[in-house]
């Protein structure tokens, strides 16, 4: 039982006439109000599993559960219909819209979801009050500094109160420092929300603070 679990999840590629095994009978289970650290070298396929497990890609065999429902051999429509109510998803790079204001990016997965203008920037003010970075609401992407550019980032992907948080190293390209306060903000925010969160982390004091550490070797998940 989870809210997120991987059964027996495949996925390969095809390098010409290699076949590269990235996952091959991945296991995982994702509790309620969980933070969990996935840490493992470059390659060995962090990127695919969090890709994977956020029905971004369509795994070759095994499945992904979402709160009981079987979610990841659905096709392209369902799954990204799922993923959009379902998942946040926080990248190394922020992929803000460069045009929109830091409100407004927070503002437009809500808008897509159907709230009116008011409810979206009530709760995306809300947000940035949250990340501690209210004062920043009308500034454009360019105008923040990398660590408000993740934190709105952070903001955006948790706006529309998905089940799950998925992070590919949210804070891989921040000074320690800065990844520190940015890391403070997304774990009060995810301890706030009782959201569940699997992040990918390059950085072992991040890790060691999260409630459990998982590796990807031989392309299966194991707790260390
Ligand atoms: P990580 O995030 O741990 O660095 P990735 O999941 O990005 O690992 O990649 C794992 C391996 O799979 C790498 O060797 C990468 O080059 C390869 N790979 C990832 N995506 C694809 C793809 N779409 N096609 C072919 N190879 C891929
Ligand atoms: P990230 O920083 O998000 O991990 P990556 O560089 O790992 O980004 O991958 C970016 C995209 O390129 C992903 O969709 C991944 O599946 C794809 N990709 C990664 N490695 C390869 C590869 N060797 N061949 C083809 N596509 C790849």
């Amino acid at each position: 039982e989870g809210v997120l679990v991987l059964k027996g999840v495949e996925r390969r590629y095809q390098q010409g006439s290699k076949t590269l095994v990235i996952l091959n009978g991945a296991e995982f289970v994702l509790r309620a109000g969980e933070m969990v650290a996935l840490v493992a070298p470059s390659g060995a396929g962090k990127s695919t599993l969090l890709h994977t497990a956020g029905l971004l890609e369509r795994p070759d065999g095994g499945d992904v559960i979402l709160n009981g429902r079987a979610c990841g051999r659905l096709g392209d429509d369902e799954r990204t219909a799922i993923r959009r109510n379902d998942i946040g998803f926080v990248y190394q790079f922020h992929h803000l819209l460069p045009e929109f204001s830091a409100l407004e990016n927070i503002m437009m997965p809500q808008l897509v979801h159907g709230l009116s203008v008011k409810e979206a920037s009530d709760r995306a003010m809300q947000l940035l009050d949250y990340m501690k970075i209210g004062k920043r609401a009308q500034h454009r992407p360019s105008e923040l500094s990398g660590g408000e550019q993740q934190r709105v980032a952070i903001a955006r992907a948790v706006a529309n109160a998905p089940l799950v948080l998925l992070a590919d190293e949210p804070t891989g390209n921040l000074d320690p420092v800065t990844a520190s306060y940015v890391f403070d903000a997304l774990e009060a925010l995810v301890r706030h929300s009782g959201l569940a969160a699997l992040i990918a982390t390059h950085n072992h004091d991040l890790a060691q603070r999260m409630d459990r550490r998982v590796t990807l070797a031989d392309g299966k998940i194991t707790s260390f």
